[in-house]
């Protein structure tokens, strides 16, 4: 999906500070942070959102989490960090490839807004 920006980012046709990579996933930082460490995990292969993913993509899904969780470590915001899937516009969604946020390094208030 060549539109996609995520797409290009995967593909490096545009640029972006990857944190992280490997066969089906990348990682970098959001290019607008909402907390001190704000790290989006998608999956190489794009789907638009969770409505839009199928039982194949199962293990994708659970890697990327697996993915958020190492970089809580490397980046060192294990004493609380959320993971957010917005998930259509009306959760806020504007990126229509699937992508974790992950966020640490503040305070996190419940319920989320
Ligand atoms: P959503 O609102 O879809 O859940 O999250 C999309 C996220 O992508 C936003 O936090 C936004 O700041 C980030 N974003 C949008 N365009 C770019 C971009 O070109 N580069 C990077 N690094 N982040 C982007
Ligand atoms: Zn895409």
């Amino acid at each position: 999906m060549t539109s996609c920006i995520f797409c290009k980012i995967v593909a490096k046709e545009m640029p972006a500070k990857i944190v992280y990579e490997d066969d089906t996933s990348v990682a970098f930082l959001d290019i607008n942070p909402q907390a001190p460490v704000h790290i989006l995990v998608i999956p190489r292969k794009h789907f638009a959102s969770a409505e839009e993913t199928e039982e194949a993509d199962a293990p994708v899904i659970g890697h990327l989490h697996r993915v958020a969780a190492k970089l809580a470590q490397e980046f060192k915001i294990t004493d609380g960090y959320r993971i957010v899937l917005n998930t259509g516009r009306g959760a806020g969604q504007s990126v229509f490839h699937f992508h974790l946020h992950l966020l640490g390094g503040r305070i996190f208030h419940w319920p989320a807004g």
